[in-house]
């Protein structure tokens, strides 16, 4: 059985807002993250990782923010998107395991629902999605706030 396994990386600033997206949960929150997208940081990682996986690139070769289509795109829609790209290629995903990194707000709560919505994108069991979630100890840029990050690796089999 052939296999590939791919890693995506993203990170947002943040800017004035009352909410964040991420893992395509809605999360209140004192801030928002500037982007052209909704700034889904844990979604974009993961097309990345998809992307990487099946050798096509990166999110930004087929989500080009100049163009009005991904423009405020919900990360779901992108998403979707790539995993279509990716199954049109001969693959599918076997699981996935996140990482976001935030020092507020408390990601927690909200992880149950990412996997569930995870999952149902990628079309596997939600036992074979993760997600978790760490601060950045106050070090840096991340640390003070000033942005949202988040790291996913996924693994493809041939189908
Ligand atoms: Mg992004």
């Amino acid at each position: 059985m052939t296999m590939r396994i791919g890693h995506g990386y993203d990170v947002h600033a943040t800017t004035q807002g009352d909410h964040v997206m991420l893992g395509g949960e809605r999360i209140d929150a004192p801030f928002g993250l500037r982007a052209h997208s909704d700034g889904d940081v844990a979604l974009h990682a993961l097309c990345d990782a998809l992307l990487g996986a099946a050798g096509l690139g990166d999110i930004g070769r087929h989500f080009p923010d100049t163009e009005p289509a991904w423009a405020n795109a919900p990360g779901q829609k992108l998403l979707r998107r790539t995993v279509a790209l990716v199954r049109d290629r001969g693959w599918a995903a076997v699981n996935a395991d996140l990482t976001i990194i935030a020092e507020r707000p408390r990601i927690g709560p909200h992880i149950d629902a990412m996997r569930e919505g995870i999952a149902a994108e990628l079309d596997v069991d939600r036992r074979a999605v993760n997600v978790k979630a760490t601060t950045h100890e106050g070090i840096g840029a991340l640390g003070r706030g000033e942005g949202i990050a988040a790291h996913a690796v996924v693994l493809l089999e041939a189908r």
